[in-house]
């Protein structure tokens, strides 16, 4: 994207990349152990929720727990209830005649000063990620750097919108075509990247003109309702916005299934993307829409590992795409395809690069990996790792790891089939599935014989093979000679093809179109 400028013509610097803070030096080391130690200082403060512009409280409670010591409780937040959420979508529907008719360069300068309030409060959002979803530092500042990214990235987005494109004249008419946003949007955020996807989905859709009820994952509430804070902060009225913690079960039908919810924006597994998209097609008697249902859901990616591959780079590239943040991203290399020939000696190179990665909280520096997000994953992953002991060779790993924290090993179950549970269904932590194809075509059948169709990336120097590649793996996020997590707004449009999504393209040119509906106007003249 090049300079964009307001439509009152001042102009913006292009867009670039949030760099990372560099925790190596002593100096950002001691900042960000003072940010750790303030955040903890807050731990148990009470949240509450937000409906028609102001705080309201709710009879039962949650409490999130930081899983590197889940005897702390890291905030208590409101348990919304059926009514509550009934009455966000109407305060939102409420506001919404308002605020789609402030202009499009306020919005965006809201936007803009949201950036940069995150940007001055970094290190304590890297804290609370750090605290609350058990991030590794350079984990939490790459989640919180995405979240400035987004901001800034949408507000250029929306002042490109907000002028109209060029159509044909068509003789004696004035013809125009304009984009208006849609209405009230229920916005259902995952955990595992609890400030920039929630922060992404609900900028693109306030900046956009649309109001929104935030819902955010009952795992990493206190971030969400940091967020919240931000949106004051940065200006947006107090009713552009409600904020709805509670069970997903719960308020999600109320919010999916309310006829003035114009559209829903989801991320997180397949399972609750299909049924909210189900819901959300089942119109009720007040309903006056189709409710546009945007749903980026689960992977099961593959990387594969040529003959002709760096070793090195793809061990490298495989370890990080499979262990970092344990697993837990949508993009993380679930599944290693390896050609034959080398298959002995890359899994021997990787396996020793795995034994080297420690294990434990999140908030000391020195761990790669800390916990998995709960009880119920660390339970599940278990049952997985259980499962791959049948189907396959559990080369490295396979048990928790010592603490009190939901530490699992980073594990490698080699040898499995193409139609092993563990090589085609989500596992969602750091349980890498290994098999060995015949050749580079065989490579290609086995990564794209999945249901899911987010990330993949492949190893090799061949340049006819990564054309090949290019042309027949079938993926949302393709990746040459590189890992396949860790897509960069503007750079990497995020989305998955299939059972992953709808494929929105997160943090590329298209994504504000799934915020607004356009309509043509002729006028004879
Ligand atoms: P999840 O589906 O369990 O929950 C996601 C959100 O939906 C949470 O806020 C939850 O409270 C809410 N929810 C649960 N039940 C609901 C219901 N019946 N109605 C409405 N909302 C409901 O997913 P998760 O465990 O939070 O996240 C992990 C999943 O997210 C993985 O499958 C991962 O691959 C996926 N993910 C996908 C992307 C992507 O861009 N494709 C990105 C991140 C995560």
């Amino acid at each position: 994207m090049g300079n964009s400028s307001t439509p009152r013509g001042e102009s913006l610097p292009a867009f670039r990349n949030e760099p990372y803070v560099d925790s190596s030096t002593e100096a950002n080391r001691a900042s960000m152990l003072d940010a750790l130690a303030r955040v903890r200082g807050e731990f148990g403060r009470e949240y509450q929720l937000w409906i028609g512009g102001e705080g309201v409280k709710a009879e039962a409670k949650l409490s999130s727990l930081n899983p590197s010591h889940p005897d702390e409780v890291v905030g208590v937040h409101q348990k919304a209830t059926g009514e509550l959420a009934a009455k966000a979508v109407e305060s939102a529907f409420a506001f919404y005649p308002e605020w789609r008719h402030t202009s499009a360069e306020l919005r965006a300068h809201m936007l803009l000063r949201a950036a940069r309030i995150l940007r001055e409060r970094k290190l304590e959002f890297d804290a609370w990620l750090v605290h609350e979803a058990g991030k590794t530092w350079p984990e939490a500042e790459a989640d919180v750097s995405e979240a400035i990214d987004f901001c800034e990235y949408y507000a250029r987005e929306m002042l490109r919108y907000s002028l109209p494109p060029a159509v044909v004249q068509l003789p004696g008419e004035r013809d125009e075509l304009r984009y208006l946003p849609m209405g009230v949007g229920v916005i259902i955020p995952p955990w595992n990247f609890p400030l920039a996807i929630l922060a992404g989905m609900t900028t693109a859709a306030l900046v956009a003109g649309n109001t929104v009820v935030i819902k955010p994952s009952s795992d990493t509430p206190t971030i969400a309702a940091k967020f919240v804070e931000v949106l004051l902060q940065a200006g947006f009225p107090p009713r552009s916005f409600e904020f709805l913690t509670g069970s997903g079960a719960v308020v999600g039908d109320v919010l999916v299934g309310h006829p003035l919810t114009r559209f829903v924006s989801f991320t997180g597994s397949r399972e609750v993307g299909l049924r909210i998209n189900e819901l959300a097609a089942k119109p009720h008697p007040r309903q006056r829409w189709i409710k546009r249902v945007v749903a980026e859901m689960g992977g099961k990616d593959a990387i594969i590992v040529d003959e002709t591959a760096d070793l090195d780079a793809a061990v490298t590239g495989v370890s990080a795409s499979a262990y970092g943040y344990q697993g837990q991203k949508c993009s993380a290399c679930s599944r290693l395809i390896v050609v034959r020939k080398v298959h002995d000696d890359f899994l021997a190179r990787l396996q020793a690069k795995v034994e080297t990665l420690r294990v434990g909280p999140s908030e000391d520096p020195d761990n790669y990996m800390g916990p998995v997000i709960n009880a119920s994953a660390v339970n599940s992953i278990l049952g997985y790792i259980a499962i791959g002991r049948k189907e396959g060779r559990v080369i490295t790993g396979g048990q928790r790891a010592p603490g009190d924290g939901y530490f699992i090993q980073p594990t490698i179950i080699d040898g499995v089939n193409r139609k092993a549970h563990v090589f085609q269904e989500e596992i969602f932590g750091p349980v890498l599935a290994v098999t060995a194809a015949r050749d580079f075509g065989h490579a290609l059948e086995l990564a794209n014989d999945t249901e899911y169709g987010l990330t993949g990336a492949v190893f090799s120097r061949d340049r006819a093979r990564i054309e090949k590649a290019r042309e027949t793996f079938f993926a949302g996020n393709l990746y040459f000679n590189r890992k396949c997590t860790g897509a960069m707004v503007g750079a990497h449009p995020f989305g998955g093809f299939n059972m992953s999504g709808t494929d929105s393209k997160a943090g590329g040119p298209d994504y504000l179109l799934q915020f607004l509906q356009a309509q043509s106007i002729a006028e004879k003249v």
